[in-house]
């Protein structure tokens, strides 16, 4: 990848030129995806240079049977590949018989590609001289529409520029398409049906072992010179795929257009003997609206959304850009329309990590869904663990505890555990205690007081029946030990007492007993209701809380830091500065044992405690542990930089929180870790969020109300915000050393502004 080759722009991300070593990348930065279905930026015609096809529906999966080196027992049977859909973007063009191919044009100019975030479309132009030494221009756009969910509008226009020629497109639909990251190479797809209705052509094929039956489908029409025009198709089929092709002669400087309308029906919405006939009702709507009326629809769609959660930044184009394109991604893959779904670390990007849903969603990205949409949706990420908290019964049954404890997986489709390394699968445990900080993030951030006794406080019973089981007690320390696990920082494992895992266990075990009295005596038939399904008793309320009580947390008392594991001071302490450039990032230059055995930390780990729990400690305490264990981290993670800028803004160091914000903020469209290839970064992208609106306008919840201490980067004239509080939005602007705050909607609100209240009223 070439290094920051996306022109700024506030709106847009713009490639100008044509570099076929910037395909993959900008396959993956201008992902398009409307939240039920996504796809890379493939180009629509034959390209036979480097690229990697990806196409997307959310929740459309494949179990891929584990592979490991050595199996060990509770380990999942598989692990759940995102699936790469069949293919509908595809149009075969040819200029008087020859396939256009960028790749073996002879010459290629004025290439620009746009993917305009403000109105939510991706657009692509550019000049070829085919080797038949015809020239063309060639103008295409496409998007995903967010009103019709099923829908894919694609307008693609070929002008013959040095003579007639005769032009043939080719819509097609492949489902004979396969994933690049597959364990055993087995067939993901069947297809079972290619039917046909006049000009319609539709697809229909099942995922293997989950059997998710999709309906692929398309229509085209065609506008020669601007006039729509009516052409005769002659069709190709294979066992996999069908195509139509229409021809015209066309005159040189004339353009020939065709739209093509397309996209996906699952069984996830409909009946599986009906796919056929949702994909003709979507045809018909589109078709009766067309291109044009279509795209005024997605622009007023995207305009909505913005409203609620744009982040303006004046004075610095990179910035503003960067924030944008993060706040454009979340939305693009998760619209919280669909509580069955939910947020993966690569989104509708590309195929890596698997899954879904990580400990990501309730650690990172509840906060931006809860303050830039209504609560309804931060609820469905809540209500999604809760229905699959029987699952989570299972996974720790599996892993021999008992009695309804629960262990949420590290990643999972369905609810059940599919990650497939030990060192994390088993181990990496704290990311239970993150579903209930969640939890208790949501209810004091919404206001919402209905979900715990409805439905939460049965998912905090479980989760402190497992630490209660988890821990161990120590006869030599007279304190509970959490041993054996892998904390944030994967860069170490099998650890024993990782601070932020025991420090988060106890949070969770207090919370638990405190939640439990609270609810007892507030919501007694709903705790009665709890209480007999999950046969709770008051003595076991009572042994949470002994074992919180007792837990250790490891100190050192020469450092006056908590250390991030018991053993943390036996590492030779070298700091990342004094780690040559050459090693870095040393997960692609250092052997695993080398990594393992040195004290850099991926990603925060004990800061990720102090940022959870900022309360329980003093500005003086954050800033020696922030000072003890930044010079340790290689930020590695996506998830890093994120907590450091919030971290360092509280500190005042606004240099430094800048420099992580640039790096969050940018992470995919300056490559900062060269993979953007693979897919963008999108569970980190809601940190990027936080880092504006907790790092820089220090916004937090206290005592049930908004506190603001705004400070402002040096290169910014001026930035705003919004954020739905409590079913209230409230606009926030800092200019210089100025902020302003505005009631959008709601009543007068009460915020503490640096320590003071002030009463803002309805603008
Ligand atoms: C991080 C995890 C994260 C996962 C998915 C890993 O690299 O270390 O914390 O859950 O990526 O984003």
């Amino acid at each position: 990848m070439h290094i920051q080759y996306i022109k700024p722009s506030p709106w847009s991300i713009i490639e100008e030129g044509w570099n076929p070593e910037n395909v993959k990348s900008s396959e993956s930065l201008m992902s398009l995806g409307n939240g039920a279905m996504g796809q890379r930026a493939n180009f629509e015609e034959a390209y036979s240079g480097a690229t990697f096809q990806g196409s997307y529906i959310g929740g459309v999966y494949y179990p891929d049977k584990t592979r490991v080196g050595w199996w060990k027992n509770g380990y999942p049977e598989y692990f759940a590949k995102v699936l790469n859909a069949p293919n509908w973007i595809g149009i075969n063009v040819r200029i008087n018989g020859e396939s256009l191919d960028l790749h073996t044009c002879k010459s290629v100019s004025n290439f620009r590609r746009e993917l305009n975030m403000k109105e939510g479309w991706l657009g692509r132009s550019f000049n070829a001289v085919l080797q038949n030494g015809i020239e063309i221009a060639v103008e295409a756009k496409r998007f995903l529409s967010l009103d019709i969910d099923e829908l894919g509008v694609i307008n693609y226009q070929v002008t013959p520029l040095n003579q007639e020629a005769t032009i043939t497109y080719e819509p097609y639909l492949d489902s004979g398409i396969t994933n690049e990251d597959s364990n055993w190479d087995d067939q993901f797809w069947n297809t079972y049906t290619i039917a046909e209705d006049n000009d319609r052509a539709y697809i229909l094929s099942h995922t293997m072992k989950t059997e998710f039956h999709v309906g692929t489908f398309m229509q085209s029409t065609f506008k020669l010179d601007g006039k729509v025009t009516t052409l005769s198709r002659k069709r190709t089929q294979t066992e996999t795929s069908i195509a139509y092709a229409y021809e015209a002669d066309v005159k040189e400087g004339k353009p020939f257009t065709i739209i093509k309308f397309a996209g996906y029906v699952s069984s996830l919405n409909h009946a599986k003997g009906n796919l056929q006939n949702a994909a003709s009702a979507v045809l018909d709507q589109a078709t009766k609206k067309g291109f044009k009326p279509l795209l005024d629809l997605q622009k007023k769609a995207w305009a909505d959304t913005w409203a609620m959660s744009d982040i303006t930044i004046e004075g610095d184009v990179k910035a503003q850009q960067g924030i944008r394109f993060n706040i454009f991604q979340l939305n693009q893959t998760y619209s919280g329309k669909d509580a069955r779904l939910n947020i993966g670390p690569k989104g509708f990007t590309g195929e890596k990590y698997g899954g879904s849903t990580y400990w990501d969603t309730e650690a990172y990205c509840i906060p931006f869904y809860m303050a830039t949409k209504n609560q309804e949706v931060a609820r469905n990420l809540l209500v999604y663990r809760y229905k699959q908290l029987g699952k989570a019964i299972e996974n720790a049954q599996k892993l021999g505890f008992k009695d309804g404890a629960a262990l949420y997986p590290m990643v999972t489709m369905n609810g059940e555990e599919c990650h497939n390394e030990w060192e994390i699968t088993f181990e990496e445990i704290h990311r239970n205690g993150s579903m209930i900080y969640a939890i208790h993030n949501y209810e004091r951030f919404t206001g919402d007081t209905s979900y715990i006794p409805e439905m939460g406080l049965e998912v905090i019973i479980a989760v402190a029946r497992f630490w209660k089981q988890r821990a161990t007690y120590s006869s030599l320390k007279k304190q509970y030990v959490i041993l054996g696990v892998t904390g944030p920082n994967e860069y170490e494992n099998n650890v024993n007492n990782n601070w932020f895992t025991n420090y988060l266990a106890k949070w969770c075990l207090n919370y638990a007993f405190a939640k439990a009295q609270d609810i007892q005596k507030n919501y007694a038939e709903d705790f009665n209701r709890i209480a007999t399904k999950t046969k709770l008793s008051n003595e076991e309320i009572a042994e949470w809380t002994e074992v919180a009580e007792a837990m250790y947390l490891p100190y050192s008392k020469s450092h006056d830091v908590f250390l991030q594991q018991d053993g943390f001071l036996d590492k030779e302490l070298i700091t990342v500065a004094d780690l040559p450039k050459a090693d870095r990032p040393i997960n692609q230059k250092w052997s695993w044992d080398r990594i393992l055995r040195s004290p850099y930390i991926k990603q925060a780990d004990t800061l990720q405690g102090f940022y959870f729990f900022e309360e329980d400690f003093s500005k003086t305490d954050l800033e020696r542990h922030f000072d003890f264990y930044e010079p340790f981290t290689v930020h590695e993670s996506s998830l890093s930089p994120c907590v450091h800028a919030i971290q360092a803004a509280k500190l005042g160091r606004m240099d430094q929180a800048y420099e992580f914000y640039l790096r969050t903020s940018r992470l995919d469209l300056d490559d900062y870790n060269k993979e953007v290839e693979e897919g963008l970064h999108i569970t980190s992208m809601a940190g990027t969020w936080m880092s504006v609106v907790e790092g820089f306008g220090g916004m937090r919840v206290r005592d049930g109300k908004l506190h603001f201490t705004p400070q402002i980067p040096n290169a910014w004239d001026s930035y705003s915000f919004k954020v739905n509080f409590k079913g209230q939005v409230l606009e926030v602007q800092v200019k210089g050393n100025e902020a302003t705050f505005a009631i959008e909607k709601g009543a007068p609100l009460t915020i503490v502004v640096n320590g003071d209240d002030r009463l803002v009223k309805v603008s």
